[in-house]
C-alpha cells in the first residue's frame, strides 16, 4: 500500500467505499490489477467473475501499515507467512480498530454486509508464523527468513532460493538501531548465498552517513525531561517497541509515571506475551492509563462502548486528566497529536513536549504539524525533536549493497531509484504492472 497514492486521492473524510468492493480501490489504482489473488466477495461486488488464486503465499515481512493492510484485498486461500510478534501486532491492531475495507488483514466480512448475515463471524485468513532461522518451502521455493533491526519488532529480510539462484529481500531494515546485531546477521546470510538479485528499500537512500541512535533519544530526552516541574507530553509510535523502553526508562530514571492510553495497552499486552521483547505489562507499577472523556464527560462506565477500553475499566491504574493536571511534575504523558483537545484537560503550561517522530515529509504531514505547532503554542510548552529513523540511510544501505554484492539490483520502496545507479551493479528501475523474469 502506497500512501502518497492514497494522498492523491484520499484523505481523513474521503475514502474508499467498502459498499463498492474492490471498485474504488481499482479504479484509483491503489493496487494493480492482477488475475488470481482477489477475494471472491470483493471481486463479484464489483460485478466480476471469482478467480482462482494463482499465488501460493504471500511474504510480510513487518507489521507496519504500508506493508500490511492490503492483505486486506487477497482471496482467503492465499497463505500469509509472517513473524510470530508480526502477528502479535496485528492483533493488538485489529482489536482497537473499526473494520473497514482497507483494515482487514487477520479476518474479514463478506461483502456485501446485509444486516441479517451480520451475527456471522468474520472469514480468518490462513497465517503461518515463523522465528529466524526456521526455513519455509513453498512449491519448489524455499525462504530463509532472517531478523533484521527496524521500528517495529518482528520485522526481517528474507532470502528465497529459487532454481535459478537465491534472491534477497530486504524488507525495511537499519543498521544504526538498537538492535543492529539483527541487520548484520541478515547482511552475513545474504552476502553467503551470492545472490542473483536483490531487492531493496531505499526511502533514505539521499541521505549520507549519520550519527542517530536509539541511545541518543534516551539521552536527550531524559536531560530534557530531568528538571520538568510542569507536564511533560511525548509523542512516539508505540509500534516501535524501542521507544516505548526508551521513554518507560526515562520516566523510571526520573521518578516519574509513564501515561499510556487504552490502545497503547493493547500493544503493550501483546508485547508483554511475547518473552523475548522484556516489555512490561499495561499494569506495571510505573504505567498508568489516561480514561478519556467521552459521551457524559463524567467518566461513568456507561460513557464505554469501546470493547477494547470496557474490558480494561477494571484495572487498577486508571486515572483522569484531571488528576494529572493536579500533580503535573509526575507524570510523562503519551499523547499523540490526533488527542490534542485533551490538552484542555491536561493543562501543560510550560511543561515540555517531545516530538519523538520524524519530521513533516508532505504537504499533508505539514498541515497537520502547522496545527500541532498551534496548540504547543497555545499551551507555551517547549518543543524538543528527539528522533532516530527506522530506515537504514543512504550511506549505510550502499555499504551493504557493497558487502552483499547482487548481481542485479531491485529498488523499491523509494522515491529515488536511479540513486542506486552511482553502485556500478546492473540495476531495474521497475515499472509498475511490468512483470521480471530472471
Ligand atoms: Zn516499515
Amino acid at each position: 500500500m502506497s500512501f502518497t497514492r492514497r494522498n492523491k486521492y484520499f484523505e481523513e473524510y474521503l475514502s474508499p467505499r467498502s459498499a463498492n468492493g474492490i471498485g474504488d480501490i481499482l479504479a484509483t489504482k491503489l493496487t494493480p490489477d492482477i488475475e488470481g489473488i482477489y477475494r471472491d466477495d470483493l471481486l463479484q461486488h464489483h460485478g466480476r467473475k471469482p478467480e482462482i488464486p494463482e499465488v501460493q503465499a504471500v511474504l510480510l515481512s513487518h507489521a507496519h501499515a504500508d506493508h500490511a493492510n492490503y492483505i486486506s484485498f487477497l482471496h482467503k486461500d492465499i497463505p500469509i507467512y509472517c513473524g510470530e510478534t508480526c502477528k502479535y501486532i496485528l492483533e493488538a491492531v485489529e482489536e482497537q480498530s473499526q473494520r473497514d475495507i482497507e483494515s482487514e488483514v487477520l479476518n474479514y466480512k463478506k461483502r456485501p454486509a446485509y444486516k441479517f448475515e451480520y451475527r456471522n463471524p468474520p472469514i480468518e485468513r490462513t497465517f503461518h508464523t515463523f522465528r529466524t532461522g526456521k526455513k519455509i518451502n513453498i512449491d519448489s521455493i524455499e525462504v530463509e527468513p532472517i531478523h533484521n533491526d527496524h521500528s517495529v519488532p518482528g520485522s526481517y529480510s528474507f532470502i528465497i532460493h529459487t532454481s535459478q539462484g537465491p534472491i534477497v529481500y530486504t524488507g525495511d531494515l537499519r543498521m544504526h538501531g538498537k538492535h543492529a546485531h539483527m541487520t548484520d546477521d541478515f547482511i552475513k546470510a545474504a552476502e553467503e548465498v551470492k545472490p542473483i538479485a536483490m531487492i531493496t528499500e531505499g526511502t533514505r537512500i539521499e541521505t549520507g552517513k549519520t550519527n542517530e541512535s536509539e541511545e541518543k533519544v534516551y539521552q536527550t530526552s531524559k536531560k530534557e525531561l530531568k528538571d520538568a516541574k510542569q507536564l511533560s507530553i511525548v509523542d512516539f509510535n508505540f509500534k516501535d517497541v524501542d521507544r516505548f523502553t526508551t521513554f518507560y526508562q526515562i520516566a523510571k530514571d526520573l521518578g516519574k509515571k509513564l501515561v499510556i492510553n487504552f490502545k497503547h495497552a493493547c500493544y503493550l499486552e501483546r508485547y508483554h506475551k511475547d518473552k523475548k521483547l522484556k516489555t512490561s505489562d499495561s499494569r506495571d507499577e510505573n504505567i498508568l492509563l489516561l480514561k478519556p472523556k467521552r459521551l457524559t464527560g463524567t467518566y461513568i462506565d456507561e460513557d464505554y462502548q469501546d470493547w477494547y477500553i470496557k474490558k480494561r475499566l477494571n484495572y487498577p491504574n486508571i486515572l483522569t486528566a484531571e488528576e494529572i493536571a493536579k500533580k503535573p511534575d509526575k507524570y510523562i504523558v503519551v499523547l499523540n497529536f490526533w488527542y490534542f483537545n485533551q490538552l484542555v484537560d491536561l493543562k501543560p503550561y510550560r511543561g515540555k513536549y517531545i516530538h519523538s517522530l520524524s519530521e513533516p515529509f508532505n504537504e499533508e504531514m505539514e498541515i497537520s504539524y502547522d496545527r500541532m505547532v498551534n496548540w504547543i503554542n497555545l499551551y507555551k510548552m517547549h518543543f524538543i525533536q528527539s528522533h532516530c529513523s527506522g530506515h537504514i540511510s543512504g550511506y549505510d544501505l550502499f555499504e551493504m549493497i557493497k558487502t552483499i554484492k547482487p548481481k542485479i539490483i531491485y529498488p523499491i520502496h523509494t522515491e529515488h531509484p536511479e540513486m542506486f545507479k552511482k553502485l556500478n551493479i546492473k540495476t531495474y528501475l521497475i515499472e509498475e504492472e511490468k512483470n521480471y523474469k530472471l
